[in-house]
């Protein structure tokens, strides 16, 4: 969906901000230009995002039509089986009960949860997405929605992933939020997005795929996902290794509520 296609709204986007999404340092050395964009690398933490994000609905005009893609229909079989085995991890650690997954698209890895063991669920923000995935997978559950939507439900849950998401969010604190909410104590997070860390210059991550504004928003490497997941209380079991892309592919577990920062123990 990168590409010029997405010409720049200057009217549409918010400014003033002038803030790290995830340390909220204001010292942000600019990097240059992508289809419009101006990137930002944070003094602070080292993250790297867009300085102006687009507003909410230009995001909504965007995702209304994400889904739009007859390549996602295709090979369901194999991608179910592959997310079976990817979420093989998640099994292992959370052995069984409840499954979230947090922009589910047409709910592959759902399904692959539910014949894991697990009753799943699925979220996702496109009506088509999910039109889809209750018509394939009519044993899962499916709801239109954001991850706050789901966090509003009160549904606790021992194992949820959030895969390819985080980096297409305006901001962090949100998330991190409703991910307090959502993973239990004790429970399971399985978050995975593109590795900007193997960019290490300016031009080395302007030119990479991954950098394409308004889709993904926010570049994290290592110690910006471990930081992210610190804050919203989570501890980092391990990484996965992966050998063909640059991605990170982080298994993190939720701290006991008292261990969290910001919640003082009862
Ligand atoms: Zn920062």
């Amino acid at each position: 969906m990168a590409g010029n296609e997405h010409a720049p709204h200057q009217e549409m986007r918010q400014h003033g901000e002038g803030a790290c999404p995830l340390c909220h340092g204001t010292g942000l050395e600019p990097l240059g230009e992508k289809n419009g964009f101006e990137l930002v690398a944070c003094g602070g933490c080292g993250l790297r995002f867009v300085r102006d994000m687009p507003s909410a609905s230009e995001l909504d005009a965007f995702y209304r039509q994400y889904y739009a893609n007859a390549k996602n229909e295709r090979n369901a079989t194999r991608k179910v089986r592959r997310w079976w085995r990817r979420l093989l991890p998640l099994k292992l650690l959370a052995r069984k009960g409840n499954f979230l997954d947090l922009g589910c698209n047409i709910g592959f890895a759902v399904e692959a949860a539910r014949r894991l063991g697990f009753k799943a669920t699925g979220y996702d923000l496109s009506e088509q997405a999910i039109g889809l995935a209750r018509s394939a997978y009519g044993q899962c559950d499916f709801n239109v929605g954001t991850a706050q939507d789901a966090a509003s439900k009160g549904v606790r849950y021992d194992a949820v992933l959030c895969a390819e998401m985080i980096e297409h969010l305006t901001g962090l604190d949100t998330l991190a939020d409703a991910l307090s909410v959502l993973v239990r104590p004790g429970g399971i997070l399985y978050l995975t997005s593109p590795d900007a860390s193997r960019y290490r210059t300016a031009p080395q991550l302007l030119a990479w795929k991954e950098v394409c504004p308004p889709e993904h928003l926010i570049y994290f490497g290592r110690d910006q996902i471990t930081r992210f997941l610190r804050n919203a209380g989570f501890e980092v079991l391990f990484f996965l290794p992966v050998l063909h892309k640059p991605s990170l592919r982080v298994i993190a577990r939720r701290m006991p509520e008292a261990a969290t920062p910001g919640i003082e123990a009862p």
